[in-house]
């Protein structure tokens, strides 16, 4: 299992997500920034603006994810 942040996937707040894929702490950081969405939480709201700017491109969202992906792979496992 590795751990990130929401802070580290582009996101607002301290909560960690704990996965073994990439994919599947992806699919955990769309489902809180859903869940805050929903509730109108405003640094995620900010967060989500932010990365909507920066994903104007499928390529400019490729390379993000690609980052994101090889700090994800450079963790270290938590026992
Ligand atoms: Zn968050």
């Amino acid at each position: 299992m590795k751990t990130m942040t929401c802070n580290q996937l582009g996101g607002a707040c301290d909560k960690e997500f704990h996965a073994n894929t990439f994919d599947e702490i992806e699919k955990m950081r769309k489902n809180h920034g859903m869940e805050m969405f929903q509730k109108g939480d405003e640094p995620h709201l900010n967060a989500m603006n932010k990365m909507r700017d920066l994903m104007t491109t499928p390529d400019a969202m490729n390379k993000w994810f690609e980052s994101k992906r090889k700090e994800f792979d450079a963790l270290p496992e938590n026992e």
